[in-house]
């Protein structure tokens, strides 16, 4: 029997009507890459975003289906791409600026993409590879000067477009199972592969990162946007503040440690998202430059890459600010798990409750998550058994976009992700590795994300990747690029070996250490371990 329930579509636009209509009066405030700061209300970018979809339809011939690409930071006019491109039944392909010109140029084909939204200061990236755009009809710059001279072909100002349209739209009836949003892996192993969100999947992503077991955002709140709107939509955030009505604020290109902590500081910022590049910058500036006033900051949220347990305790002993973790994917749209302690939890010590925090987390629910060895079976849990991790639910990819990619897929239908962790009684995950990056030494297997966190800890480490080099006896060995904090005086191998002996067993311990200035880093700011071995293996790491 049917149950009798109105069959009310979960779209981007009943997020939008939905914050219009409750929360017109909440802010988007955007520090521009010139620094200034403008702020605008929900109710004013919900006309904008009408006359977007009308300039959309009627100027720039967009039409059901057709792809929009975004090629900008975070800010309120990429906002209302979110809103307004797919609220018209096109799709907001958001474009990563960090990857290589032949990835984008590659993306932008696959994708074929209509028209580009981009900002001014990003123009000369895509002006290098325009000849080679074979879908491109037009380009729209954002925040643009009048007099802005490109080689860009077919340009339009951002505000002209809007200017000359109504702010009255009806938006079309769409499915909630159609596209709404595309956005691209960051191809750290081969080419770039599209995932493709639907309307339903976005919708119920950002209804369960609003929670309070999950992102735990309400109307009470000022978010501080840090991952950027073009890798996997800024986690959902974009539309959990809209419903959660939540003020937002976004840092376009300030991204750098000092102007983020001025930015928390001047807006009253009491929620932040980024991955922990992002929070390691911010809290070793905390560290030089003590606020005056105590941050309303209450807790960031960090994924992406692990989270060493040594940030989180600093964080909340320093500062009083609590670091929340997560994972995901972009194919999971991205959150698929967070960690958080639950009651059955406070009697625990302060140690113990950190190593659960330092997890990976739960599901939420609408995501199930199974742990299996290599025959495919599934492995006890007890947060020490490592297999597979597979992912299923209802914001986690199907298909890519134009391939199947079978090999993602098992038979009954799980999405292989390709991380390999552990899985407890109380269903906390924990990553140990990505397939890939897994140390065999001797036969027997070593995380490099258990040595990372851990020589994070030393007081003199500021970061540390791990990677495994090829060796004559053991077939591979681990090798730590570490970078100190300045002024952290001489740090010797010995010392780091000796720091990691109560932890590790001796053959997981690393015996080649390169001090680095930087670690090499990827389009979405983690560790490239690609590069990292690419580099050792080319002699340039001694
Ligand atoms: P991306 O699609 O670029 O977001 O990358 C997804 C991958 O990042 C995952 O498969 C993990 O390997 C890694 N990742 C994401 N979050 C975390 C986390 N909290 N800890 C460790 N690895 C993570």
């Amino acid at each position: 029997m049917q149950g009798l329930i109105q069959p009310y579509p979960l779209t981007t636009t009943a997020i939008l009507e939905y914050g219009n209509r409750v929360f017109h009066h909440k802010r988007i405030i955007t520090y521009l890459p010139d620094g200034t700061r403008h702020a605008y209300t929900f109710g004013e970018m919900y006309l904008r975003c009408k006359q977007l979809a009308n300039a959309l339809r009627n100027t720039l011939g967009v039409g059901r289906g057709d792809m929009v690409g975004t090629f900008a930071w975070n800010h309120g006019p990429h906002v209302e791409l979110y809103y307004g491109v797919s609220g018209m039944g096109a799709v907001c392909h958001t474009i990563n600026i960090r990857l290589s010109s032949n990835q984008i140029e590659y993306i932008i084909n696959h994708s074929e993409d209509k028209v580009i939204f981009v900002d001014a200061t990003l123009v000369p990236l895509l002006e290098k590879i325009a000849n080679q755009l074979e879908t491109v009809e037009h380009y729209v710059l954002i925040n643009a000067p009048a007099d802005f001279s490109t080689t860009l072909p077919n340009t339009l100002h951002y505000e002209d477009l809007l200017a000359e349209q109504p702010d009255e739209y009806d938006w079309p009836e769409i499915d909630e199972n159609e596209a709404c949003g595309m956005c691209y892996t960051s191809g750290t192993t081969g080419l770039p592969k599209g995932v493709l969100y639907s309307h339903r999947s976005t919708y119920l992503h950002a209804l369960t990162i609003m929670t309070p077991n999950a992102g735990n955002l309400s109307s009470q709140d000022i978010a501080l946007l840090v991952v950027p709107q073009f890798h996997v939509m800024a986690w959902g955030y974009p539309y959990v503040c809209v419903m959660a009505g939540a003020d937002m604020v976004m840092p376009s290109s300030n991204l750098q440690p000092a102007a983020l902590v001025d930015i928390l500081q001047r807006e009253r910022v009491t929620r932040a998202n980024g991955v922990p590049t992002i929070w390691l910058g911010i809290y070793h500036e905390l560290k030089k430059n003590p606020p005056a006033e105590k941050l309303a900051l209450r807790e960031y949220v960090v994924g992406g890459s692990a989270l060493p347990k040594s940030l989180i305790a600093g964080f909340e002993r320093d500062f009083g600010i609590r670091g929340v973790h997560a994972w995901g994917m972009t194919e999971t749209s991205p959150l698929g798990t967070l960690s958080r302690i639950q009651s059955k939890h406070a009697s625990l010590s302060d140690d113990e409750q950190l190593t659960i925090r330092a997890k990976q987390g739960i599901a939420f629910p609408g995501i199930e998550l199974r742990v299996v060895s290599e025959d495919g079976t599934p492995v006890p849990r007890d947060g020490q058994t490592m297999g597979e991790l597979q992912i299923r639910g209802a914001w986690v990819i199907n298909a890519y976009f134009k391939t199947l990619n079978k090999e993602s897929f098992t038979a009954d239908g799980w999405f292989r992700t390709g991380d390999v962790s552990t899985i407890d009684e109380d269903s906390y995950m924990e990553i140990k590795d990505r397939t890939k990056d897994l140390i065999k030494s001797g036969g027997e297997w070593i995380s490099s994300v258990a040595l990372e966190s851990a020589l994070m800890a030393h007081p003199g480490v500021k970061e540390a990747a791990v990677v495994a080099i090829p060796d004559d006896k053991w077939v591979e060995r681990p090798l730590a690029s570490v970078v100190l904090l300045e002024g952290a005086g001489r740090v010797t191998p010995e010392d780091l070996m000796d720091f990691l002996s109560p932890n590790f067993v001796s053959y997981q311990i690393p015996r080649d250490f390169v001090f680095l200035k930087d670690v090499p880093k990827t389009s979405v700011g983690k560790f490239d371990k690609k590069e990292i071995r690419r580099r050792h293996a080319a002699g340039e790491l001694v």
